[in-house]
């Protein structure tokens, strides 16, 4: 193989790999589910071993270079098990479609990825991604040439010295290329998400914030206005809690606010959003929820944390709630702010109780 032909070929690698990751990229940022995402990630590194086998260097009589060994070995580590057998299959069934020595072209197929397998087996203890674990992976993408094995040595010899050793230099470069790229774009992805959850979730209680609270409850006011549906609002505050932290501390506090936040969380459905709100008020939303039955939900939780014995430190708290509710139909401020009324109306009546806005 001329060296100017594996280079041509080497640079369609590279183009294919940066083909492959920015699907890669878009695939783990919008998919969410495990499954689903590997699923997703075989299939797109099927088909970029399907694109490369489809305008492949020929080495010798049926034996052709390609992306496939640099996609295969990475397989296991950035598609997991499920996405690896469905790469694998693609390409073995491709590779079947071309004819030449298929057999064993299917073969390193299969024997490639398991390979990478086994050396994430071993990362697990002592390799991480970087450097060591890509010369490992290039190296193993040897495995793809079993089907020289099958050879008549006369021929398998000349095809190992002057193919093997060239296409080995090319196949570890493009795994250290593409493992780079992939890892670099995986730990974004892993930074963003941690940002966004930082930036959305209360540390303390592990509720939303009140800015994904506000984002919620302003889509479902407009699903609610366009539908005609109901939704309503539970506005929480807990009683005389300046005293749970004058009495026992503020960690004390701390605690038994987090405790709050899982017994509200507890009482109410999935489709419900319970968020922080302030200090310590708690506000839940419920669409497709009408205010008689919110105010339902709101007498569980209210019985639920009273009849609560909320253990801190071997210290056995109390404690109560004051709850205002309110349901809307369209207007997300105007029913806030009705069960903060609600709410306060509770405080005022001597705590501990449930108060509707609308209750005639
Ligand atoms: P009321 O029944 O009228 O609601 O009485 P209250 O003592 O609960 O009300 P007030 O608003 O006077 O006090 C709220 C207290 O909640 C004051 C504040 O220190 C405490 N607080 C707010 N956020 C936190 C928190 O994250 N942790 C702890 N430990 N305390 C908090
Ligand atoms: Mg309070
Ligand atoms: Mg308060």
């Amino acid at each position: 193989m001329e060296i100017g032909e594996l280079f041509t070929s080497y640079i369609r690698v590279l183009a294919l790999a940066a083909l492959v990751i920015y699907g890669y990229a878009w695939t783990v940022r919008i998919i969410v589910r495990r499954s689903s995402r590997s699923v997703m990630v075989g299939l797109l590194f099927g088909l970029g071993g399907v694109l490369s086998m489809n305008d492949p260097l020929v080495v010798g009589p049926g034996l052709i270079y390609d992306a496939r060994s640099i996609l295969l070995v990475l397989s296991p580590i950035y598609a997991g098990p499920v996405g690896t057998v469905i790469a694998a299959m693609m390409m073995g069934i491709y590779r079947l479609s071309l004819g030449g020595i298929g057999a064993t072209g299917v073969a390193s197929v299969f024997l490639v990825p398991l390979i990478g397998y086994a050396c994430t087996l071993i990362r697990r203890y002592r390799m991480r991604a970087g450097l060591g674990r890509s010369l490992l992976l290039g190296f193993a993408t040897v495995s793809s040439f079993i089907g020289v094995a099958f050879l008549p040595w006369d021929i398998a010899e000349g095809i190992f010295l002057n193919s093997v050793a060239p296409i080995m230099l090319a196949n570890i470069l493009g795994v250290l290329l593409l493992a780079d790229l992939l890892e670099r774009e995986k730990q974004r992805i892993q930074i963003v998400r941690a940002l966004e959850n930082e930036a959305s979730v209360d540390p303390l209680t592990k509720l939303p914030n009140r800015r994904v609270f506000q984002r919620a409850a302003d889509r479902c006011a407009e699903a609610a206005s366009s539908q005609g549906r109901p939704f309503s609002i539970i506005m929480l505050d807990i009683d005389h809690f300046k005293k749970i932290n004058d009495t026992w501390g503020h960690h004390v506090g701390d605690t038994v606010l987090s405790k709050v936040a899982d017994l509200i969380r507890q009482a109410v459905r999935k489709t419900d959003i319970a968020a922080r709100y302030g200090g310590e008020e708690i506000v839940v939303l419920l669409p497709d929820t009408t205010e008689g039955d919110a105010s339902t939900v709101a007498e569980k939780i209210r019985h639920a944390i009273e009849a609560e014995d909320l253990m801190v430190d071997n210290v056995s708290i109390r404690i109560t709630v004051s709850i205002g509710v309110s349901g809307g139909s369209s207007e997300i401020v105007a029913t806030m702010e009705a069960a903060d009324r609600a709410l306060y109306r509770a405080k005022t009546s001597g705590r501990n109780c449930v108060e509707l806005a609308n209750a005639a």
